[in-house]
């Protein structure tokens, strides 16, 4: 059986009768650029995640770097983040000249250890970077009881998590309501994917949104007015229609991701080889990937392909670990649940459209290969 990490034909398939004529119509209306569809999509996900402006972006690497930028990083400013992520987070801090200052995750959610931050900070320290990784959030309010003794600022990565929440002191907050800046990626494979690149920020601080605003337009809020240098990263008007289409799908496929997971881990629960992931009971998870520890990974991989059945390391080498970051002097064994991570996660398909005897089939082959 033929089970692909990820089906987007298969949502295509289902949506196309709406997506379609959205598009038709900005086509008809000929606006590609900054068309009414983008101001739209930007109120829609501001509310989605808590937050009161939304700034739509050309990516999601965009949606971090323009709030990095507008922190004004002098050279040797640090920005802490974890090790365990996608490139982007850290690559966005150095693009804009700060130095990203790497710490350990918690091993169950592999999510940035917020006692790691801590230790972490130094008189330099400019910002705190948390990723929602695989779709559940971090800590948020340990990470914000930190960054407030200190007085600084949280830009939460939620590229991987539009729509996930996490209950605190009795209340739903969703991934983008307590950072001070939240980027998203509209990236295809991401839960909420437009059909090309796309980003998207939102804060609840006015002047911060007037700034992205303006960065995100070569730094003018009037046309061939520049108070600063800021760069082109729009959002394409059929993007927006695309992304606006879909969204209204967001929740159930979301549920439909949580149902795969479970249903993964119930079919797996007793095999001593394989650990499912760790769901922080104060989360709920969008399960952007689900990600198992493994033993014997390359074999186990190399099983599940000969059954045509997909699977993905996220991420094979911690940042800290990368060549392009070996000036900043950390060596193996620094960040060892990072490390560990790396050698051990397999992502298996979770996307909504799996059938029951898909999963089953995923299930079956892991558990033959383990007997
Ligand atoms: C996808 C992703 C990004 C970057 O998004 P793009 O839209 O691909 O630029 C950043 N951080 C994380 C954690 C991601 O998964």
């Amino acid at each position: 059986m033929n089970v692909p990490l990820l089906d987007l034909v298969a949502q295509y398939r289902a949506i196309k009768d709406d997506v379609l004529p959205a598009i038709q119509e900005v086509i008809e209306s000929q606006q590609f650029v900054m068309g009414p569809a983008v101001p739209r999509l930007e109120a829609a996900v501001a509310q989605l995640a808590g937050a009161t402006h939304g700034i739509a972006c050309a990516s999601g690497t965009d949606a971090l770097l323009l709030p990095l930028k507008a922190l004004d990083l002098e050279s040797g400013d640090e920005v802490i983040t974890t090790s365990f992520t996608f490139f982007a987070t850290a690559g966005t801090i150095h693009n804009a000249g700060g130095t990203p200052v790497f710490v350990d995750i918690e091993p169950g959610t592999f999510n940035i250890d917020p006692a790691a931050v801590e230790v972490a900070i130094t008189p330099r320290t400019r910002a705190i970077m948390p990723v929602h990784l695989y779709g559940q959030m971090a800590a948020m309010e340990r990470l914000r009881a930190v960054a407030r003794a200190r007085g600084l600022p949280i830009i939460e990565d939620a590229a991987q998590a539009i729509g996930a929440r996490r209950m605190i002191e009795g209340q739903w907050r969703m991934a983008g309501e307590l950072g001070w800046a939240t980027g998203f990626s509209f990236f295809p494979s991401k839960n909420l994917g437009a059909w090309g690149d796309g980003g998207m920020m939102v804060t609840s601080d006015d002047a911060l949104a007037e700034r992205l605003r303006r960065l995100r337009l070569h730094g003018g809020a009037k046309q061939y007015h520049h108070d600063e240098v800021g760069t082109n990263s729009r959002l394409d008007s059929l993007q927006a229609a695309v992304l606006l289409a879909k969204l209204p799908h967001l929740a159930s496929w979301s549920a439909k991701r949580r149902e795969h997971a479970a249903y993964y881990t119930r079919g797996l629960a007793d095999l001593p080889a394989v650990r499912p992931p760790v769901v922080d009971p104060a989360n709920e998870h969008i399960f952007h990937q689900y990600t198992l520890r493994v033993e014997r990974r390359n074999e186990l991989q190399a099983r599940l392909k000969s059954q045509g059945i997909g699977s993905a390391i996220y991420y094979p080498v911690p940042l800290h670990l990368q060549p392009c970051f070996s000036h900043l002097g950390y060596r193996p064994g620094r960040l060892p649940a990072s490390e560990r991570a790396s050698g051990e996660v397999l992502s298996l398909p979770v996307y909504p459209e799996l059938t029951r005897g898909q999963l089953d089939c995923v299930i079956e082959t892991i558990r033959g290969f383990y007997r």
